[in-house]
């Protein structure tokens, strides 16, 4: 499989970070750094920023994401934010199933799945979060985890519309602890996870398919990890709050 087929995608995940005039100030700073990219550049920003973001990047090559969305299209759910709504705004990306969704906020595979039809209903790009816990990851069950989250994340997800799915292998021990997973080990559940796709959709589908590694990816081990045979791409965390160290990153992946 040639690599350079699939569409290689570096994400910044800002999570609870920036206000808009600090959002406004890293994406200008961001813009001309990776204005040569030889991949595609998100900013998946807080709902508060979306619109500055928006503004900021109007005219760069950095395109902007929220971090998750409601399945219903508008109602009594207080505090969400629907697909719809983003799509209207302009936003392009959504990632759904963040393991911090998971972790803190009651996510489970059944509500990510109800997510992620709704983002590709309104026309989102959908960036889907799929890893496993260290405790998981000990009992060697890294697999079953991995395929279960992602089988069930695309349940109803026709082939055509996995084009506008991209999925992040994120092994939960490696985000924001500084713990890479190896490169081995990110290019061997990203593998892993293609073959699940691929028993999903078959070959062609999956072989097209990007999926990301996330978890203390940053400038110094990008290189090793996006070298990878399955490895597409990034989510990144920590890393996208400062405009050199996250184009860093950009330059890695557009090798
Ligand atoms: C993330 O939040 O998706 C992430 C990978 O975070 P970090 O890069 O900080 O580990």
């Amino acid at each position: 499989m040639n690599k350079s087929l699939r569409k290689a995608v570096i994400a910044g995940n800002w999570k609870m970070n920036k206000n808009r005039a600090k959002a406004k100030a890293l994406i200008s700073e961001l813009a001309p750094l990776v204005s040569d990219a030889g991949c595609d550049v998100v900013c998946c920003v807080p709902f508060t920023d979306l619109e500055t973001a928006l503004a900021a990047a109007g005219g760069t090559n950095i395109k902007i994401g929220a971090q998750n969305c409601h399945w219903a299209e508008s109602g009594a759910f207080t505090a969400e934010i629907s697909a719809g709504m983003l799509k209207e705004m302009g936003v392009p990306y959504v990632i759904i199933g963040h393991s911090e969704r998971r972790q803190y906020f009651g996510e489970t595979d059944e509500t990510v799945n109800k997510r992620v039809r709704a983002a590709l209903d309104a026309g989102l790009t959908v960036i889907l979060c799929v890893g496993e816990l260290l405790s998981q990851r000990e009992h060697n069950i890294t697999g079953e985890i991995c395929s279960m989250q992602t089988k069930i994340a695309l349940n109803g997800v026709s082939k055509n519309e996995l084009k506008n799915i991209i999925i992040a292998y994120e092994p939960v021990w490696a985000i924001g602890t500084g713990k890479t997973a190896t490169s081995e080990q990110a290019g061997e559940a990203n593998g892993f996870i293609r073959g699940v796709v691929e028993s999903l959709y078959g070959k062609e589908a999956a072989d097209a398919l990007t999926i990301q590694y996330g978890g203390s990816m940053n400038a110094e081990n990008a290189g090793e990890l996006l070298d990878k045979e399955h490895v597409d791409g990034g989510l990144i965390g920590g890393a996208s709050l400062k405009a050199p160290d996250f184009a860093a990153i950009v330059k890695a992946a557009g090798r």
